[in-house]
């Protein structure tokens, strides 16, 4: 009955696209225990090593033993603890936008959001590269779906002046940081065609939320754009340690969202106690600088030693800085070349990123030390080698 699967998962072995996961069996600051062996972990987004901070994980459980350890119910019914309301007010607050408002995950925000905002009379473009969750969320709303070259304002506002006056609603929707290629789009001229446009813009800041900009605001602060009237999306799960999506901005989108969103209404919501984490997250980023300075202290060493080490980078941005790595089966050879030398940085391959663009994907932490960045450049100039 299932042959026409198994012929399927044949195929994709075949082509080097077999998908399975792997078990971390102890996490330790840098590292992660990998079938009985630590591993220099570069695979995590955990930028901040925040989902071990004494305070984040103290706040967890002092949550799970008040509240318990589910919520129990649907946020609109019996779902909402004070951790969730506190965090939405201090996600607004961070976010310096109206109000906000708490998903089960970020891909859940982004999925509601779009869906609930547009529907068949109105135009949905977003950067090419944007995150699957984008592009479900396009796909969902009914609206017309276009794309614009990554990153490229020109393009989008070709799009938009050939398109605008068909219809209704435009929203734009670019991710901040980018989470595959780990660049930048030059936001203020995206910022600046949407609105010249009448479009709204989905900012997805998941990767830098706590990385970018001064506070650690995320992109905006990054690159001095005023917050007002951007809808600021992003996840609980990255730099923040915990799970969970947001959505913060003017008050009538959060008021709509709340009405309308379905990923928002008919699903339980998250643990009161990873809101509580996330809430302390949130308190550490504003109150200790130390964790984003020596984050980009890593980057800045990793991106150096990487270049020594003639490494072909694709993009030296931030904390994601993505190697190039041949084929499918290339990217493969390699990940298992650096797992067999103590690092753990895994292939990335289609269709997370577009066919024929494999590549290694490094991601930096604050916890990385000196001597496993050493260790780990020493094991990508190996494998680059002789893979
Ligand atoms: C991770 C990610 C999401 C989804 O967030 P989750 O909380 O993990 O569901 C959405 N957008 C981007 C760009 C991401 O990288």
């Amino acid at each position: 009955m299932f042959e026409p699967l198994e012929q399927e998962l044949e195929l994709l072995k075949a082509q080097g696209l077999y998908r399975s996961c792997r078990t971390m069996e102890a996490v330790e600051d840098g590292c992660v225990l990998i079938d009985g062996q630590w591993k220099i972990n570069l695979a995590a987004n955990n930028y901040l090593g925040l989902t071990r901070h004494p305070r984040v994980v103290a706040a967890a459980r002092e949550a799970l033993e008040r509240f318990g350890a589910g919520a129990g119910s649907a946020r609109l019914l019996g779902g909402t603890f004070p951790p969730h309301e506190a965090l939405e007010e201090a996600l607004a607050r961070f976010k310096q936008a109206e109000a906000a408002l708490l998903f089960p995950t970020g891909y859940m925000a982004n999925l509601g959001t779009v869906t609930a905002l547009l529907g068949a009379e109105d135009l949905v473009i977003g950067d090419r590269l944007n995150h699957a969750s984008l592009i479900d969320a396009c796909r969902l709303s009914g609206a017309e779906f276009r794309v614009y070259p990554h990153a490229d304002a020109d393009r989008l506002d070709e799009a938009l002046k050939q398109r605008r006056s068909r219809y209704r609603r435009v929203l734009v929707i670019t991710e901040g940081f980018f989470s595959m290629d780990g660049d930048l789009p030059p936001l203020p001229e995206i910022v600046q065609v949407a609105r010249q446009h009448d479009g709204w813009l989905l900012l997805d800041d998941a990767h830098a939320t706590g990385v970018f900009g001064k506070n650690g605001r995320g992109t905006l602060e990054h690159f001095g754009i005023p917050p007002e009237g951007i809808l600021q999306m992003g996840t609980l799960s990255k730099a923040l340690g915990s799970v969970g999506g947001y959505v913060a901005g003017p008050r009538a989108v959060i008021d709509l969202l709340r009405n309308k969103a379905r990923s928002f209404i008919y699903t339980t919501a998250a643990p009161p106690a990873c809101a509580a984490a996330a809430l302390e997250a949130l308190r550490v980023i504003e109150e200790e600088p130390v964790w984003r300075e020596r984050l980009w202290g890593n980057v800045r060493t990793w991106i150096t030693g990487l270049k020594a080490a003639r490494v072909e980078l694709i993009s030296e941005a931030g904390p994601i800085v993505p190697v190039r790595s041949g084929t499918n089966q290339e990217t493969l050879d390699l990940a298992q070349a650096l797992l067999d030398q103590g690092v753990y940085a895994p292939g990335i391959r289609p269709p997370t990123v577009p066919e024929g663009s494999a590549r290694i994907r490094t991601s930096l932490s604050a916890l990385h030390t000196h001597e496993e960045l050493t260790q780990a450049l020493e094991a990508f100039r190996w494998a680059f080698q002789n893979t």
